[in-house]
């Protein structure tokens, strides 16, 4: 065992160390950011492209890492998930969100629904229904004002058309996140059925520039509505890209173009907007 262990340390560079320390000084700041909260969520709205008004809200996270600093989730989702967190993580996003759907309404707004993204892991988890079903409760919101935003491999996960039935049950939409990029979109379609597919912004990055993308766009909306699913484009950036989603018949809209995603307290005045004008 001296050996190998000898062995090692001829391999373990001094770089190798230096690395390891900083990724376990990443993990304990992450743990702690997980024990302390240190999270915040940020709501980006969807547009009706038949009144202009906002019809929804995605929820993002953002680690509020100091007074100044916020880390996106592009750079700390997969970390949480690694370190066997992403549970209890999603679980105070979940948690969050259906309290903020509580204090909207009760500031006088109208019920807001709100999507909230849910990891595959997350989706596999079964006490998730469960976990649902006590918020709703706690909080006293119908269950259409949720929406789970899950991607298609999500959907390849074990036990998940249990959870999934189980989700239905209760009334909470399911959306399928990133549409069109896994292997198996048109079997998650057959299998179960969703309330909406999120087409996916790399459709949008080329809907102007190939016409071959705009076809495939403009099938995938007949398919949805074919399915009596919502349609969201997400990643509309330009109005351009807006009028020519519009045109192949979207009816739902979420972009920088129309907004970014902004803290709650914003969302009451973006309510009063027509985003069409
Ligand atoms: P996503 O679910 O595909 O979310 C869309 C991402 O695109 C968000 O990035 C959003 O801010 C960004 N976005 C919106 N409109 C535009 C646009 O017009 N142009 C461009 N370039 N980007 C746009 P964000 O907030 O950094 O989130 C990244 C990803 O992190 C999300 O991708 C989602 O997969 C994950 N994520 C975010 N919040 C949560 C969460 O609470 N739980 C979990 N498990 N994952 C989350
Ligand atoms: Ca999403
Ligand atoms: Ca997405
Ligand atoms: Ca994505």
């Amino acid at each position: 065992a001296k050996q190998a262990g000898k062995q090692c340390y001829v391999f373990y560079s001094q770089d190798m160390a230096t690395q390891d320390a900083s990724r376990l000084e990443k993990e304990q700041i992450l743990r702690e950011a997980c024990e302390k909260k240190q999270f915040i969520l940020h709501f980006q709205p969807q547009i009706s492209m038949h009144t202009g008004r906002v019809t929804s809200v995605e929820a993002l996270v953002r680690w509020q890492h100091s007074e100044k600093a916020i880390v996106y989730p592009g750079e700390f989702i997969s970390h949480i998930e690694k370190l066997g967190l992403i549970v209890d993580f999603g679980n105070w996003v979940l948690q969050t969100v259906c309290e903020q759907i509580a204090q909207w309404r009760a500031s006088g707004l109208p019920y807001l629904q709100v999507a909230v993204n849910i990891s595959p892991l997350h989706f596999q988890d079964a006490s998730l229904p469960g976990t649902v079903r006590d918020l709703l409760m706690k909080t006293n919101i119908p269950a259409q004002y949720l929406e789970l935003e899950v991607t298609e491999s999500a959907m390849q996960t074990k036990g998940h058309v249990e959870i999934f039935n189980q989700l239905r049950q209760l009334g909470v939409k399911i959306a399928i996140d990133d549409f069109g990029t896994g292997y198996s979109c048109l079997a998650s379609l057959k299998k179960l059925p969703l309330d909406c597919i999120k087409i996916d912004k790399t459709f949008i990055d080329d809907v102007l520039t190939s016409s071959h993308t705009a076809l495939l766009v403009g099938a995938i909306i007949s398919l949805a509505n074919a399915l009596n699913y919502k349609l969201v484009a997400e990643g509309v950036e330009t109005r351009d890209q807006a009028l020519a989603m519009r045109e192949l018949g979207c009816q739902i809209i979420q972009g920088y173009f129309f907004c970014h995603p902004v803290p709650s307290d914003q969302i009451s005045a973006l309510l009063d907007v027509d985003f069409t004008h």
